[in-house]
This record gives C-alpha cells, sequence and structure tokens, in this order.
C-alpha cells in the first residue's frame, strides 16, 4: 500500500468513509449543505454551544421536505374516514323533487356509510341527468311501474321515500314487499291504519323502517335534548314550539300540499310536526292530554281543503305542558323553547337545514352555546345505514311516525269538537299478523 488518501468515490472500501459519502451524495441531493452532516459524523463538536448549535441545525433540516417527489406517512386525520364503497349501504331515492335534490342527494357526498345507487321519477329525462351528475348507473333508473324489480337489485338495500305525504304508505309497503329497508320523509302516512300497514309490512318482511326524522339527528337539537335531560335547567315546566311559512301555490312543490289526499293535513301535518316532535323529544315523554284550536282564513283558495293555522296544547304524565303552533301564513319560524325551574333555552331557528342558533338563560345571563354543524341528512341516512349493518332498530322508527301521525288526529278532533282529548300517555304495539 502506498499510503495515499484513496480517491473520493462512492465505492471506496472503507466502509465508514463510504457510509459517509452516502449521506453526503444524498444531502446534496437534497440540495442541503453537507459539511456539518461531515462533521457530525466525524466526531467534530467541541463545546455545548456547538453541540446545541449543532442539534438545532439538525432539527431545522429534518422539517425540511424532500425536494423531489417521495411518498409520505399518513397525516393526520380530522374526520373519520368513510366505510369503503364496498361496505357502505345502497340507497334508491324516490322522487326526484325539491327536497330530494337540494338537500338528500347532496348529502351522499358527506355520508360515510351510505351511497346513492339507485333513482325512482317519473321523469326519465330529469333522473338520466340527476345519475349522469352522480354517478348513478342508467340501468338502476326506475319509474313508478317498474319500482317493484327493485326486488331485483342487489346493490339497493334501502328504499328512501321522499314522496307525497298521500303515497308513502303505498311505495314504503311495495318497497318492503321487495325485502327492502324502508326510509320514509315525514309525515309517515296521512292515517293510523296507513302507519300501521306500513309496520306491519315491514315485520313481515323482516326489514327496517325508519322515519326520516332529521331533528333527532342534528347535532343542535341533541344539545338541547342533552341539557333538558341533564337537570341544567332544572325542573322542565314548559315547552313552547312554533313553525311556520306561507305557503307558496306558485311553487310546484306546494300544490300537492294544498290538496288532502296529497298531503293527509295542512299546516300541522307539514311543518307542525317538527313542534309537535320537539315537545315529545324534549320531555321525553309521551302527552295524556290535548286540547287544540284551528282557524284558516277566509275565502283563501289555499286552504279549501288544508288548514292554514293551528295552536295545540299537551300535558305529560310529568306536568310539564307544551304550547304548540303551525302556520301557513306565518313568516318564516322555526323556534323551540324549554322553560325550567332554573333556566331556559332558545334554540332559533331549531329545525332549519344549518346555522342553527341555541342559547341558555339563567337570570341576567344569556350564553350562546358555541357547537359544531353537523348535515343532518348525512347523519340520519347514516344512523339507518349503521342500524342495518349491525341489526339495531333505528332511533325513529316506523312507532316514533305512528305516535305522530296518532296524535295529529287527536289534535283535529280536539279542535273539531272543542273538548279535551285524553290518551293512553305510550306509544301502542304494532303486531305484524293483524290484518
Ligand atoms: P316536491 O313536490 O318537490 O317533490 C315530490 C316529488 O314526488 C316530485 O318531484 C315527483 O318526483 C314525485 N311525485 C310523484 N307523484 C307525484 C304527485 N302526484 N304530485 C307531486 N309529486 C309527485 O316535494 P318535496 O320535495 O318538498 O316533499 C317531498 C316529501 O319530502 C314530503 O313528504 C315532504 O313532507 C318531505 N319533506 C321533508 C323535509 C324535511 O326537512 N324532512 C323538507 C321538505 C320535504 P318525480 O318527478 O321524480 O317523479
Amino acid at each position: 500500500m502506498s499510503g495515499s488518501t484513496p480517491p473520493l468515490t462512492i465505492d471506496s472500501p472503507d466502509p465508514a468513509r463510504r457510509r459517509f459519502l452516502q449521506i453526503a451524495g444524498q444531502i446534496a441531493g437534497t440540495g442541503l449543505v453537507a459539511a456539518p452532516v461531515a462533521g457530525s459524523l466525524l466526531g467534530a463538536s467541541s463545546s455545548p454551544v456547538e453541540a446545541a448549535q449543532q442539534s438545532q441545525q439538525q432539527s431545522q433540516r429534518a422539517a425540511m421536505p424532500p425536494a423531489s417527489v417521495t411518498g409520505r406517512p399518513m397525516p393526520q386525520i380530522q374526520k373519520p374516514f368513510p366505510l369503503p364503497p364496498q361496505s357502505r349501504i345502497g340507497f334508491a331515492v324516490v322522487g326526484l323533487g325539491k327536497f330530494a335534490l337540494n338537500q338528500i342527494i347532496p348529502s351522499f357526498a358527506e355520508s360515510k356509510r351510505s351511497k346513492l345507487v339507485a333513482l325512482v321519477s317519473g321523469n326519465r329525462e330529469k333522473a338520466e341527468q340527476v345519475a349522469g351528475r352522480y354517478g348513478v348507473d342508467r340501468m338502476a333508473i326506475y319509474d313508478y311501474a317498474s319500482f317493484d324489480s327493485l326486488a331485483d337489485n342487489a346493490e339497493v338495500d334501502v328504499v328512501y321515500i321522499i314522496l307525497p305525504n298521500g303515497l308513502h304508505a303505498e311505495y314504503a309497503i311495495r318497497a318492503a314487499k321487495a325485502g327492502k329497508h324502508v326510509m320514509c320523509e315525514k309525515p309517515m302516512a296521512s292515517t293510523v291504519a296507513e302507519c300501521e300497514a306500513m309496520i306491519r309490512a315491514s315485520l313481515r318482511a323482516g326489514r327496517k323502517l325508519m322515519v326520516a326524522y332529521r331533528a333527532q339527528y342534528e347535532p343542535f337539537n341533541m344539545e338541547a335534548i342533552r341539557l333538558a335531560h341533564s337537570g341544567d335547567l332544572g325542573k322542565l315546566k314548559l315547552v313552547v314550539s312554533d313553525h311556520g311559512r306561507n305557503l307558496n301555490p306558485s311553487d310546484p312543490a306546494d300544490q300537492w300540499r294544498m290538496s288532502a289526499k296529497l298531503a293527509g293535513g295542512g299546516a300541522l301535518y307539514d311543518i307542525g310536526i317538527y313542534s309537535l316532535q320537539a315537545a315529545r323529544y324534549i320531555t321525553g315523554e309521551e302527552p295524556e292530554e290535548i286540547h287544540a284550536m284551528i282557524h284558516s282564513t277566509r275565502g283563501d283558495p289555499r286552504f279549501r281543503e288544508v288548514e292554514e293555522n293551528v295552536t295545540f296544547q299537551l300535558r305529560f304524565p310529568s306536568g310539564v305542558l307544551a304550547n304548540c303552533s303551525a302556520s301557513y301564513g306565518y313568516a318564516d319560524t322555526k323556534r323551540i323553547m324549554v322553560q325550567g325551574s332554573e333556566a331556559s333555552l332558545t334554540l332559533d331557528p331549531a329545525t332549519d337545514y344549518y346555522e342553527h342558533k341555541l342559547t341558555v338563560t339563567k337570570g341576567k345571563t344569556e350564553e350562546r352555546i358555541k357547537f359544531q354543524e353537523g348535515n343532518q341528512f348525512a347523519l340520519e341516512m347514516d344512523h339507518f345505514a349503521q342500524s342495518i349493518q349491525e341489526d339495531q332498530p333505528p332511533r325513529t322508527p316506523g312507532e316514533e311516525g305512528l305516535q305522530d301521525v296518532r296524535l295529529m288526529q287527536a289534535i283535529y278532533e280536539a279542535a273539531r269538537t272543542g273538548r279535551a282529548v285524553k290518551l293512553e300517555p305510550r306509544i301502542p304495539d304494532v303486531v305484524a299478523d293483524v290484518p
């Protein structure tokens, strides 16, 4: 051996030197300065100050991104991953109207367990347009005549009925007979008998039935329920809830709402049901006595068949009272107030699609409860999907929808007779083998 320094090549026979050259070469490739690394490899730090400087330089280097393309570890995930498409529950949406197209179908994009796989519509051209935008197979478009052949589409687990109220029962029963789970818009149906027939059809088919009471999946309403039940308001005394809007006869979505046959009822069935629901879910009880009054503006053609204004009072077994109203003549109103012995809460708007506002008032102090807004439509669809996947009853089953129709009929009776209607304060059972 001559003893002269070997040339600086990566093929150097000295392993320590080869390692040094590899690291130096990698750093050169990232554009970093190689000298300090070489220094540390060679044990060059001679004082605590230098050591601290080197450690600072090293941590700065660690934060530098690689200069060329590379894979990186999984970042922190802020929202839970959705299930993979093949594991999600497939929904067929029936009726491509205002609510289905503006709220429900776009919300599949925010769901974790549900996916849109089929459409049912009387308008093929519209359905094809929607299918194209949302990636639904053209072969999975049905009309009302071919509805029953949904039975042959294994991709469809749930049939979601978003038709005028008077058509819910027929299509829910046909969907159950086709072997599908059913999600049905509110109100569940026009009559108690129809609701019972829907429940029986689902029981006989061994499938689930859920009423799409979105407020019971909406985070602000859930928080109002929690506060009411937690004792934070003291002893509950009164629930006040008002829902109203102006019925617009030039809007096609409001035209069927003027027909008793298609709507089942007027302001009470359409939006008073939110006031009724609020009284029930805030108290967690069923009413035992109902009083009511109805008035419709005379001569207004919108109210030939359905009512305009309703007020109703409920008495619950614990002694809590509810004072509720619904109107097709109010300016937009969607409010819930709960009065307790120590504090009160106001949710206003309470049952809008977005931007709810919840305040708790105690003496002179008013606290605005800040809460993460959630997509209630995606949340309710995912709840039903999960209840199917885990074979659990949904939170708002057919019996919940039946109870509201039963109570709304009692409200009509109380208004018609001018007398209180007394009820058993419980939800009656529906048995599958009764015709
Ligand atoms: P629309 O009138 O906008 O939609 C109803 C759709 O049903 C129509 O577009 C049509 O779909 C289909 N349809 C079939 N037969 C008829 C018929 N004879 N008359 C009218 N439509 C028919 O109503 P909405 O979307 O406002 O309401 C639909 C349902 O959703 C109702 O039960 C309502 O109570 C509920 N809803 C619930 C809301 C909530 O917040 N949970 C909010 C709004 C409504 P196609 O042309 O595709 O056949």
